[in-house]
């Protein structure tokens, strides 16, 4: 039993030129037909971000970045600041995404600090915790994503809106899933440190899954234990995958 509203957010990563737009006004077109029961949000490319917001109008999707730095402002050529986003018209931020986290060599330390940035910026956060194959191989998914919530979520989140997303590094853009019951203990897991760390709030903060999420899985994911909604990269691109996707729950 849920106390919260499950979110659908759709990753575009490096995709999408304003022509894009289009594939959202038909998103925008399917929720005024039929609203869904989850919140559906769009964090696009940075460029985006401001058309998106100017289309969307507070109408049925929400905005996120997919990255921010810690800092107000500074000499950090190609970075974006929490306080850009949503001078942009973000709502939301994907933070420790695991293609940051292993493309710039993110620590559990420095998502905590974007995180940070984010309720600064009064940003929701998304944070993305996953194990690698080699972690899920040798048995200890289970400690990664124990360690890596702990670490990634600062205690001043409490009291505030954010959400986890697991993400197996393993099956996100590889057509992979794990099975309901993997997902099921991972989200269980997740949802321990949530408690641990921020008591009675831990059990209503929604706890997305991503990786390879599509039309034809989304319905059973989201009907598993502790998920509260998917992180989904390829398949909110076009909106013939992503509407079938939020229209599942
Ligand atoms: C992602 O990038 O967060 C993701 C889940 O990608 P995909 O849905 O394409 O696996």
């Amino acid at each position: 039993m849920t106390t919260y509203r499950p979110i659908i957010a759709g990753n575009w990563k490096m995709h999408g030129l304003e022509a894009s737009l289009g594939e959202v006004r038909a998103m925008l077109a399917a929720i005024e037909a039929r609203p869904p029961a989850a919140r559906v949000a769009i964090c696009p490319p940075a460029t985006l971000i401001h058309r998106l917001a100017e289309l969307v109008g507070g109408s049925g999707i929400e905005v996120g970045g997919q990255d921010c730095r810690p800092e107000v402002q500074g000499a950090f050529t190609g970075d974006i600041a929490a306080e850009m986003l949503a001078d942009a018209g973000a709502a939301l931020v994907i933070l420790g995404h695991s293609e940051r986290r292993a493309g710039y060599g993110e620590t559990d330390a420095l998502v905590a600090g974007k995180a940070q940035a984010a309720l600064r910026a009064g940003l929701e956060p998304i944070v993305c915790v996953g194990e690698t194959l080699a972690e899920r191989e040798a048995a200890e998914t289970l400690a990664v994503i124990t360690r890596q919530t702990r670490d990634s979520l600062p205690q001043v989140l409490a009291g505030h809106a954010f959400a986890v997303a697991y993400e197996p590094v393993w099956a996100i853009g590889t057509g992979l899933t794990p099975t309901l019951e993997q997902i099921a203990e991972a989200h269980g897991a997740i949802r321990a440190m949530l408690v641990e760390g921020f008591g009675a709030q831990g059990r209503a903060i929604p706890i997305l899954y991503g990786g390879s999420v599509k039309p034809s899985n989304a319905a059973e994911i989201l009907r598993t234990a502790e998920v509260g909604g998917a992180l989904v990269g390829g398949a909110s691109l076009k909106a013939a995958d992503f509407v079938p996707i939020f229209g599942a729950l």
